[in-house]
């Protein structure tokens, strides 16, 4: 059951009812029924003991196609490597159950054999000429286009000049056709296509391993089309879908029809037709989120991974698994080729190719004439800012001459809002959110202040709500709201758009924004990390990062990785096309080793650096991770139980147990939280060790022991 449970529950089968695993049957639960899916016969150790006569009957098979055996085997995985449940898991492959069930019949109308006789008024005219040689349609459709009340359709059923007929279901996917001319590629492009498609044969990885703008999405386009002229489906994994508005534009174009998508932002319907078209086969080409690993595949021939070092494939909540990792083991038990595509692979990715794991394919070049930005640092220490403003003169220099040149800027500062932080100037008091341990956010343009974490928002005070001074309260720091304030006081001619998650929520947000920018409708965007990546702006050839030592704060392992990742990516935005692109990093640490190598375009140095460390210290991915995270409503027992924990832990050579520490976040949606963190050797199963452990501890229903093997956040 797709429920959070141990084990499969057991049914009989009634008399006539043939099942195999993998059918979606409904079953009593309770009260209530449920679809569940059948598992192996005691797949879950021994059969659980009910005796048969106590054992409820299954109420039928549902008619879809059952579950491929391929994500059986991946649901009992992850299961067993994030020590979830396998009803959990196996809730993220039925997240649609409307595609379970039977779909509703959807009714259209056609003319009738012969024309009874009626009045006929001009509105009814409209409509039985419409209907003279076409194919059913549905009531709506028929008034909308006939440019007619949906009554004057009615009134036509009424009368039998119009009869029912049952439509056929509502989507259809057009197929992608392979064999539509692409791009001609470069040498390197060429040589990278034919590396991967002599790997389409069985389980392989293959990392792309090229600069920003070198053509890795042409370059896994052929791959596709490969896997398409074998009749095969292929996924590709997007961090940001939201995002690809481009990337669906450049699909179609390649291939004639858009892929299907699979996101957060679909309606019920397109849900529910995308889940059944994979399972059937119609859908050929997914584009997903995360969760569409999950999707029935019928015969799934390729998976390709774009930016694949993105956290974004980190799920923390639930089930806290990794899809790209998933998405290599989902390939394995396909005994399929995974690709992964990125400018600034993660260690993990690293660390595997070097290994000879994974293969790599380099390309060490822009496509054309495009040549990669310069990179320079701005001292912030010598290079300042005037009081109360947070763009020194150099950029703001680069920016005025950017404008002059007719070309666009980015300015990127990871922060939304106005200013991150409000205080007292009275009392010193901060602004912080009710249910976390955070500060609250000004959003200035919706006048509010947001809490980040938990969605908390409210009204800004007119009084310190500490000490009660009026208009005391005063703002810290900058967010792109307020760099935009200082642009419009520097540059009152440009055009400015401010890009964020707030201003962009959905799909077609993202392709307005795209729009714009591409229509020259702006001179300078702002942005957070939505901007970062995968954009191709030609016009754009200037890119300010604010606050480019903003990631490194903070004790994260991957603090450096990241914020080297993140800076190349924002970087890669500039000078796309024809014209030299140039990127002004501001910092206070000019000397940091993640500045060097930015500015050095040194990437590879600063990855055998990193190694380096890492593999001294075992840390991942030389040594492994899990964290627990241990939250309750009330501090003393979720106290308690972390230290109950921290006692209990495993010991041994090459095992460390770190913490318990509160959170850095020690308090969220109103839960504290305490850390413990599991440091073992390359060799030792962490899972075993965790449910050994976890057994020791009996933890009452009201705090909770999260579990995350190889953690991405330490929050
Ligand atoms: P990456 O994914 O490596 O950042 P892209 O695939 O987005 O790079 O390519 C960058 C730009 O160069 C895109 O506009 C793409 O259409 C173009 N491009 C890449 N390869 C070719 C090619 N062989 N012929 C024509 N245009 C190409
Ligand atoms: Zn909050």
């Amino acid at each position: 059951m797709p429920l959070p449970l141990a084990d499969a529950y057991d049914y009989s089968v009634p008399e006539g009812l043939d099942l195999a695993p993998g059918d979606f049957v409904k079953v009593p639960l309770g009260p209530r029924q449920a679809i569940g899916v059948v598992w192996e016969k005691g797949s879950q150790g021994a059969e659980s003991g009910v005796s048969e006569d106590r054992l409820r009957d299954v109420l039928m098979r549902m008619p879809v196609p059952p579950m491929p055996e391929e994500n059986r085997r991946l649901v009992t995985w992850i299961s067993a490597y994030t020590l979830a449940p396998p009803g959990a898991v196996l809730r993220m492959a039925m997240s649609v159950p409307a595609a379970l069930e039977p779909e509703k019949l959807r009714i259209g109308y056609t003319l009738a054999a012969s024309l009874p006789s009626i009045r006929i008024t001009p509105e009814r005219r409209r409509v039985l000429d419409f209907l003279e040689d076409i194919p059913p349609l549905t009531a709506s459709d028929i008034a909308r286009e006939a440019a007619v009340s949906p009554a004057v359709v009615k009134g036509l059923v009424k009368v039998n000049a119009l009869i029912q007929v049952d439509l056929p279901p509502a989507e259809r996917f057009r197929e992608p056709d392979p064999n539509q001319p692409g791009p001609i590629l470069s040498l390197a492009q060429g040589e990278a296509v034919n590396a991967i498609k002599n790997q389409i044969c069985g389980f392989s990885v293959t990392l792309i391993d090229g600069v920003t703008g070198a053509g890795k999405t042409e370059v896994y386009f052929e791959g596709i089309a490969e896997i398409l002229r074998q009749g095969r489906q292929a996924l590709v994994l997007l961090p940001e879908i939201a995002l690809g508005a481009q990337w669906l534009e450049r699909f179609e174009a390649r291939f004639g029809a858009r892929p299907a998508e699979w996101h957060s932002d679909l309606t019920q319907s397109r849900r529910r037709a995308t889940w059944r078209a994979v399972a059937e086969g119609q859908a050929r080409v997914v584009v997903g989120a995360r969760s569409a690993l999950f999707l029935p595949y019928c015969d799934l021939g390729l998976i390709v991974v774009d930016e694949e070092h993105d956290s974004a494939f980190k799920q923390e909540d639930g089930v806290a698994y990794h899809a790209r990792d998933m998405a290599v083991v989902r390939a394995r038990i396909g005994e399929i080729p995974i690709v992964l595509a990125s400018a600034t692979p993660s260690l993990e990715t690293v660390a595997n190719v070097d290994a000879g794991r994974y293969e790599r394919v380099a390309l060490p070049a822009r496509h054309g004439s495009a040549s990669l930005p310069e990179i320079d640092l701005l001292d912030l220490r010598r290079d300042k800012p005037e009081r109360q403003s947070w763009i020194s003169p150099t950029l703001r220099r680069a920016l005025a001459e950017t404008l002059a040149a007719g070309a666009q800027s980015l300015l990127y500062l990871n922060r939304r809002g106005y200013a991150p932080l409000t205080l007292c100037r009275s009392c010193g008091h901060r602004l912080q959110c009710p249910n976390c341990t955070a500060w609250l956010v000004e959003h200035r343009f919706s006048a509010r202040l947001q809490c980040h974490h938990c969605g908390f928002s409210g009204r800004r005070p007119e009084a310190c709500d500490s000490c009660g001074t009026t208009d005391s309260l005063i703002a810290c720091g900058p967010g792109v709201e307020r760099l935009a304030e200082e642009v419009m006081n520097f540059l009152p001619e440009a055009r400015l758009c401010i890009a964020t998650s707030d201003s962009i929520r959905k799909p077609s947000d993202a392709a307005d924004f795209v729009a714009q920018v591409l229509g020259h409708e702006v001179d300078i965007i702002i942005g957070t990390q939505i901007v970062a990546k995968g954009h191709h702006f030609p016009k754009l050839t200037l890119v300010g990062v604010v606050d480019a030592d903003l990631g490194l704060a903070g004790g994260d392992l991957r603090a450096a990785e990241r914020t080297y990742q993140l800076l190349h990516q924002v970087s890669g935005r500039a000078g796309r096309d024809e014209k030299q692109g140039h990127v002004l990093l501001q910092t206070y640490h000019p000397e940091h080793p993640v500045m060097q190598a930015l500015s050095r375009g040194d990437r590879d140095g600063f990855l055998e650096a990193e190694t380096e460390a890492r593999m001294a210290g075992e840390w991942p991915p030389f040594g492994r991770l899990a964290a627990l995270i241990i939250s309750g409503r009330e501090l003393e027992l979720v106290t308690r139980i972390a230290r109950d924990l921290a006692r209990k832990a495993p010991k041994g050579s090459g095992i460390r147990a770190l913490g318990p520490a509160p959170a850095p976040l020690a308090i969220l949606r109103g839960r504290h939280r305490w850390r413990l963190l599991l440091k073992v050797s390359r060799g030792i199963s962490v899972q075993e060790l965790l449910r050994k452990w976890l057994l020791t501890v009996k933890v009452p229903n009201s705090v909770r022991v999260q579990i995350d093997i190889d953690p991405q956040s330490f929050l």
